[in-house]
């Protein structure tokens, strides 16, 4: 059984979040390349649409990865996480390997991105790895406001689609990445020119792959999105595994 070490409340501590035991209570693929995880845990660890937790994923040995919380029930305290399957590495072990009853340590809630109440409009764009935070984003918003979809999968049927609440407007525009690299920009740069942005503030979040997210962010910037009206997150680097803490490697290219 997992137990709380001082470096794990230390940590917490200083990340202002809370460090719990969860115990897995589900564990359902949702398609071939991506497994619905849910943890009884403390009900702080939830935080607003678009945080996430840590998870120590190591085995004898502190590893943490990061997963947005998908959508939490405060009555029964649990909060879902949707981890991504299509490659190798401990976070992916962990969650093909988790059978209900088995508890992980957790650290909660983390991120700084939140929705954007002044924005009428909401743009998300990424990968399967941004998924839950954009759904939760997504069921979210208030009536009037629109969300813009834009997400690359290997294969379409690998992603449910988010469901907006009544009186939101969704525009959702699936990218196949058919074989491109997962550095390449190009199909979600695509998707996105497919996306008129409407009239109004709006806000832009994009979530994914080191590269893919920087490539975007210098679009959007081109299409006139302002600095301020953008959140950026590297969630993850194509050949580099994310560090102990769960962060990709955020140095510049060679
Ligand atoms: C704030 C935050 C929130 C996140 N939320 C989610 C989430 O909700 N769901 C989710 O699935 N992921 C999410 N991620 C991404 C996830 O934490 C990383 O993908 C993590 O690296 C996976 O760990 P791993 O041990 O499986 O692979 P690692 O050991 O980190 O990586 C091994 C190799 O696999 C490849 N790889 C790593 N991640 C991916 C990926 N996502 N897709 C394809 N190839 C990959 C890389 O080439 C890497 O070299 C989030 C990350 C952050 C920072």
């Amino acid at each position: 059984m997992p137990s709380i070490d001082d470096a794990t409340l230390t940590l917490a501590g200083r990340l202002q979040a809370t460090a719990a035991v969860a115990t897995v209570v589900a564990r359902e693929p949702l398609s071939d390349a991506l497994v619905e995880v849910t943890l009884a845990t403390d009900p702080r660890l939830v935080g607003a649409p678009g945080s996430d937790v840590m998870v120590d994923v190591g085995k004898g040995r502190t590893l943490r990865r990061r997963y947005s919380v998908r959508r939490a029930d405060p009555e029964a305290s649990t909060l879902t996480l949707w981890v991504g399957v299509d490659h190798e590495g401990p976070g992916v072990d962990w969650v093909r390997e988790v059978v209900p009853g088995d508890e992980v340590v957790t650290i909660g809630p983390r991120g700084k991105i939140a929705l954007d109440p002044a924005a009428s409009w909401h743009l998300f764009c990424g990968d399967l790895s941004a998924l839950a935070a954009f759904s939760r984003m997504v069921e979210a918003l208030g009536p009037g406001r629109d969300a813009l979809v834009a997400l690359e999968v290997d294969a379409l049927e690998d992603a449910p689609s988010p469901a907006p609440p009544a009186g939101v407007g969704l525009r959702l525009v699936l990218a196949e990445r058919s074989g491109r690299a997962p550095t390449d920009p190009e199909g979600l740069s695509r998707a996105l020119a497919t996306l008129e942005l409407p009239p109004g503030p709006g806000h832009a979040y994009l979530f994914g792959e080191f590269h893919v997210v920087r490539a975007l962010r210098a679009l959007l910037a081109d299409r006139g999105l302002d600095e301020a009206a953008i959140s950026h997150k590297a969630y993850w680097r194509a050949g580099r595994a994310n560090a102990d803490h769960g962060e990709p490697d955020k140095s510049e290219p060679a």
